[in-house]
């Protein structure tokens, strides 16, 4: 198959490769964009599932925090498309946004659908060129890119090139990180990808997990070391997982990683000081039983319960044998012993990727002249609350300005 003179293609239709597209097309480029998957942007509609938590609204410093060792990496292309700038372009796109209570970031139809489909026809008004069903399975020896589609491989020549495939997290949504073992061929190196913003394992004994599989623990603090988190947990049949317990998946993941395993702090009632909480389950509780009781006197519903009488047994004893203080320290400090990660197919973001020694202030590879990369396939990683996107947008528009400076020096 021949390709156009100065085609610049874009390899994953995902919020980065979109991007890339859209800020190609704004320089007078109008880029090819491939992906392996039937439509674009699957990732994304999965994302608005949720509501699309688009960014947050929190001050510019403690914004780029989240984003720990990588903050330095990424600090320039976030802060020529901030947190601000992507407001901005939802809202030109006709998606308003609004600052939810956390300080998270939404398009007021709280989906993803609209804006994409808005994002994806401005993309074709501007000349953009999407090519589905291509599968990017590397170069040939002549340096051209293959891809594998419906009615065989096809070679394209590409003036520059621009990778936007994503992480490895449900990869029935097109990012499978395939793309790793071709990069790391090249010399390209490589952190290993991981499961990020991800639930963990827990040996549950088979009473509580039948019991209270799917049960969500609301308005409770995980701690993890130094680290604690208000939020959700939810007990799964393996393990745990939920928004609090995502943002605590960096820590836990490396713990487990040096020592096998890591002790996750559940406070059950963390708004009560252990005064209150004495006095709580100091009252007398007559002929009622003791999960009875501590549903009413200590306000816990019943999966907090299991989790305090599963706490007892793995430390060998029994709540009914414990004194006052000894339970009230155990409702506000239950300790959960994690046995492992949750597979990366089921975490929702990816941590690891293309190191940022291989790329330049533009985004290059610089063992590949004219191949950029962006989005969720660097090595950087941050907690749920909008700064997966937002770096997936930065990132897309900086990799976007560094191929038109390659193509226009
Ligand atoms: C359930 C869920 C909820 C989420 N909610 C939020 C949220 O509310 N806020 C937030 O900030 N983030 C959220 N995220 C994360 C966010 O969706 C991702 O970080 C973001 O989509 C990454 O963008 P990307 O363009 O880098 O990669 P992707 O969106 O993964 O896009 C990569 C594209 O590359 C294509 N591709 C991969 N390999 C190939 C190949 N070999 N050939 C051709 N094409 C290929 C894929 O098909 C895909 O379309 C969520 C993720 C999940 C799973």
């Amino acid at each position: 198959m021949s390709s156009p003179p100065n085609n610049v293609a874009v390899i994953g239709a995902g919020p980065a490769g979109l991007m890339v597209a859209e800020v190609l097309a704004q320089g007078g480029i109008k880029a090819t964009v491939y992906d392996a998957m039937p439509s674009a942007g699957r990732k994304f509609l999965m994302a608005g599932r949720g509501g699309l938590n688009l960014t947050h609204s929190e001050p510019l410093p403690q914004f780029l925090a989240r984003y720990r060792e990588a903050m330095p990496h990424l600090k320039t292309a976030i802060e020529a498309f901030s947190p601000q700038a992507l407001r901005d372009w939802s809202d030109a796109l006709g998606q308003q946004t609004f600052v939810g209570s956390s300080g998270r970031v939404f398009p007021k139809a709280f989906k993803a659908s609209p804006l994409l489909r808005a994002w994806l026809r401005r993309l074709d008004a501007m000349g953009v060129k999407l090519s589905l069903r291509h599968r990017w399975s590397g170069w040939d020896e002549q340096g051209r890119l293959r891809f594998q589609t419906p009615d065989g491989a096809v070679t394209v020549e590409a003036a520059a090139t621009v990778l936007a495939l994503g992480g490895a997290s449900w990869p029935r949504l097109g990012s499978d990180g395939a793309w790793a073992e071709i990069l790391a061929a090249k010399g390209v190196q490589i952190s290993p990808l991981r499961p990020a913003n991800s639930g963990f394992t827990v040996a549950w004994s088979d009473i509580f997990r039948d019991r209270f599989e799917g049960q969500p623990l609301k308005g409770v603090v995980l701690t993890s070391g130094a680290h604690s988190v208000r939020g959700e947990a939810v007990v799964t049949r393996t393990g745990i997982e939920g928004g609090a317990v995502y943002a605590l998946s960096a820590e836990l993941r490396e713990a487990i990683d040096r020592s096998g395993r890591a002790t996750l702090h559940i406070a059950l009632r963390p708004d009560l000081d252990m005064k209150d909480l004495i006095a709580k389950v100091s009252v007398p509780k007559g002929k009622q039983s003791l999960s009875n009781f501590l549903r009413k006197a200590g306000s816990l519903p019943p999966v907090a319960i299991g989790l305090l009488q599963e706490a007892a047994r793995a430390s060998g004893t029994s709540l009914a044998s414990m004194s006052q203080p000894d339970l009230a320290r155990l409702i506000n400090a239950v300790p959960i012993e994690l046995t492992g990660t949750a597979p990366i197919g089921r975490a929702i973001s990816t941590a690891g990727g293309i190191a940022f020694s291989e790329l330049d202030g533009d985004f290059m590879l610089r063992r590949l002249p004219g191949v950029f990369a962006a989005g969720e396939m660097l090595d950087w990683e941050a907690p749920t609350g909008g700064y997966l996107l937002q770096a997936s947008f930065a990132t897309g528009a900086a990799a976007g300005r560094g191929a038109l400076k390659w193509l226009n020096p």
